[in-house]
């Protein structure tokens, strides 16, 4: 997404873009602010903005930053879909926090050179949930980053990391936004009606989180219903069987039924889907079980697992890859991509 469509924090997006087409961006920076805002989103974008491969000057008149990610190249559109390899989002995961394994992942990672982008972005999400020995695994990192990488702390609460890492990155505070910035994102960037979108952002406190928080569980929902999909996919070699599961994917959200509410219902189950698509491939490389981003749904993986070999897993993965930009970026009918893909699956 270019910088100009990020709702709100005018006087952080300046300074970023500032400091890009300067090339005096620093290669640590922690973003912080109120959770749902928009942090991990312009961290995001300004790891397009690094990578994309046709960016642009400012569009004059336009208010427009002085660089700009297409938003359409094949780099600013696998950052969008999470697939860049270039581009790593450190997260918590089931245990609620960011292991010293997963620092030592991209530390390790980092210190190699870009190989689709011109920069490593390494983008730590809820940084706070990094435990001391995993803060201190960062440090030397965060000291002297590798030329070619950067790395993004984002936190809303960063008065609880090591005041060693908090030295080390230079702070950029995000402020919450206005419910006309809350609603603008979420009809544009979610699909939502204006009115629904009126009256989610008004109980939102200025957070995009919250306001779509009211619809939390829908993550939960998108991976059960990815994992059923690649079940009854593998589970027959029969075209018409196959099909059936397509049917589960696009079943209907139950937001409206907007078309923008329905691509995006079948984009989160396709994310869904890259993820445990990942573990099986992870199981038959034979990693570690505790690696696993679904480890709560071991069983299910383990039976896929059971059901692809090495070369199928990789295939599949891109077949999803392929699925999402087709739905994300060529606006492509949610049925005839699901069709498609759980006959590649
Ligand atoms: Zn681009």
């Amino acid at each position: 997404m270019p910088l100009h469509k990020i709702a709100g924090h005018r006087s952080v997006l300046d300074l970023l873009a500032r400091a890009l087409a300067r090339d005096t961006l620093l290669p640590t920076l922690l973003f912080v602010g109120p959770e749902g805002v928009g942090k991990r989103r312009v961290a995001l974008t300004l790891a397009q903005a690094i990578n994309c491969q046709t960016r642009t000057a400012a569009v004059p008149g336009r208010g427009a930053s002085p660089l700009e990610a297409c938003g359409t190249c094949e780099n600013c559109q696998r950052i969008e879909r999470g697939v860049h390899g270039d581009v790593l989002v450190v997260e918590p995961g089931e245990s609620g926090a960011i292991t010293i394994d997963q620092v030592r992942d991209v530390v390790d990672r980092a210190s190699y050179r870009p190989f689709e982008g011109r920069k490593r972005v390494v983008v730590i999400d809820e940084a706070e949930m990094l435990g001391p020995d995993a803060q201190n695994a960062l440090l030397k990192t965060l000291e002297e980053p590798p030329g070619a990488s950067m790395f993004v702390l984002v936190s809303s609460r960063p008065d609880v990391l090591l005041p060693t890492v908090r030295s080390r990155c230079p702070r950029l505070r995000f402020g919450r936004l206005s419910a006309a910035e809350v609603t603008d994102t979420l009809v544009h960037d979610h699909g939502y009606a204006e009115a629904d979108a009126r009256a989610a952002a008004a109980s939102a406190d200025g957070s995009i989180g919250r306001a779509l928080g009211a619809d939390s569980t829908s993550v939960a929902q998108a991976r059960d219903v990815a994992s059923r999909a690649l079940q009854t996919a593998t589970a027959s070699a029969d075209p018409k069987r196959r099909l059936e599961s397509a049917k589960e994917l696009v079943a209907k959200s139950k937001k409206k039924g907007a078309p923008a509410a329905d691509r995006e219902a079948l984009a989160l189950r396709l994310r869904a889907m890259t993820s445990l698509l990942r573990d099986v491939g992870l199981v038959l490389s034979g990693g570690n079980d505790a690696g696993l981003a679904n480890a709560d749904l071991g069983s299910e993986v383990m039976k896929l697992a059971d059901r692809y070999d090495g070369d199928r897993v990789v295939r599949a993965f891109s077949a999803v890859d392929r699925a999402l930009g087709a739905l994300m970026a060529r606006n492509a009918s949610p049925k005839v991509v699901a069709d498609w893909l759980v006959l590649q699956l």
